[in-house]
């Protein structure tokens, strides 16, 4: 092991995302020469699951609109529902 990468025996091992030292988390994975604590990567599975969620939801609008444009409803019915479809994806 070089001298410039902390050991887990380490005091000064801290996460090279956050900052935070071993002893302000609850844990510290090692990838080579970076650390990532248990904050950051809880951080980063809640990013990743909004992201699927976002993608599941734009996937369920485009088979509504899909389902809309094979049912030959009213034309009427048919631009309502698809602008209520159009606000609900700019709503945030
Ligand atoms: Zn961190």
């Amino acid at each position: 092991m070089s001298d410039t990468v902390p050991t887990p025996s380490d005091p000064l091992m801290f996460c090279s995302f956050c900052g935070k030292n071993r002893d302000q988390v609850r844990w510290l994975i090692s990838g080579g020469n970076v650390y990532l604590c248990n904050d950051c990567l809880d951080a980063c599975n809640e990013i990743a699951a909004e992201r699927n969620r976002e993608d599941l939801i734009a996937e369920w609008r485009k088979q509504i609109v899909t389902a809309l444009e094979g049912a030959n409803l009213p034309p009427l019915l048919f631009d309502n529902l698809r602008k209520l479809i159009e606000v609900t994806s700019l709503a945030k």
